[in-house]
């Protein structure tokens, strides 16, 4: 069994997503002749300035989001997107990977590399080394994924379809899931998931994406904050697959 972190990839993003917004915007105006260098930025200030953020959503981004069933349960309630996520009746978990949660958003976790996990199969090395680093907390949750990860696969192996197995999994698995929302329902997700009520572990994920905006063009998060504090040792470095 694979322990491992959340992870955040964009495969896709509007090329010059302020231009196209600036463009489209200007056509309510009639107003395509005060295009210049930087002319983008204030016309987007000024969109969101008045709530006229329908003109956002001309811009698009997806996202590949690795977290657990019970976050993307969560992320999947915003409606004004489109998702196609990994299916626990059409694969079945020879292995099984888990997302380490945080039980105390406090005092953050302990480092995980999310790149590596830790293969519980692969030797009593990789499990003492899990054994040093995991809280007593975590250590208890972690064998409860075990027996788990033991009772789906033994049902397999009796013949029972993944589909039913499944049933033993628990909340914590690891799910892929690809989010395509436009621009203003990612503002949209970064407000509710980014704030103070949110779980740690989807305002992590609020967060990353945030961060990669405001890269982008620092305008596409303008009136957006994380307020959630977040554990400094699980802070998601986003990737780019463009
Ligand atoms: C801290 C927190 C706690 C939560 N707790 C619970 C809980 O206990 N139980 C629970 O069931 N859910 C809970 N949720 C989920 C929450 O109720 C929403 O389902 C989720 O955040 C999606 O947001 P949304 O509905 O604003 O917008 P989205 O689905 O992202 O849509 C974006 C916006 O489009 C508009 N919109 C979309 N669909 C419609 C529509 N049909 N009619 C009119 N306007 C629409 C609204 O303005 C909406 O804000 C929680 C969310 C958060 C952030």
């Amino acid at each position: 069994m694979i322990v491992t972190t959340e992870q955040c990839t964009v495969v896709s993003i509007t090329q010059n997503p302020i231009a196209l917004i600036e463009r489209a915007g200007r056509v309510c105006y009639k107003s395509e002749d005060k295009t210049c260098p930087g002319s983008g930025v204030k016309l987007v200030t000024k969109l969101i300035e008045s709530g006229h953020e329908s003109v956002l959503e001309h811009a698009n981004m997806t996202v590949k989001v690795v977290c657990d069933r019970g976050i993307s349960h969560e992320i999947v309630r915003h409606r004004l997107a489109s998702y196609s996520q990994e299916s626990t009746r059409y694969v079945t978990y020879d292995t099984g990977a888990v997302i380490l949660p945080i039980f105390d958003d406090s005092s953050g976790n302990v480092p995980l590399d999310e790149q590596i996990g830790f293969d519980l199969l692969a030797g009593e090395g990789a499990f003492a080394d899990l054994y040093t680093r995991l809280t007593s907390i975590e250590l208890r949750w972690l064998f409860a994924c075990l027996n788990d990860m033991r009772t789906y696969q033994t049902q397999i192996i009796d013949g029972v379809a993944p589909q039913m197995a499944r049933a033993n999994l628990p909340t914590c698995l690891k799910t892929e899931i690809f989010i395509t929302m436009n621009m203003r329902e990612w503002r949209h997700f970064i407000l509710m998931r980014g704030g103070t009520g949110a779980h740690p572990q989807v305002a992590l994920i609020a967060d990353a994406i945030y961060r990669y905006l405001y890269s982008v063009n620092p305008v596409l998060v303008k009136n957006r904050v994380i307020q959630k504090p977040l554990p400094d040792c699980r802070i998601i470095k986003i990737k780019e697959e463009l």
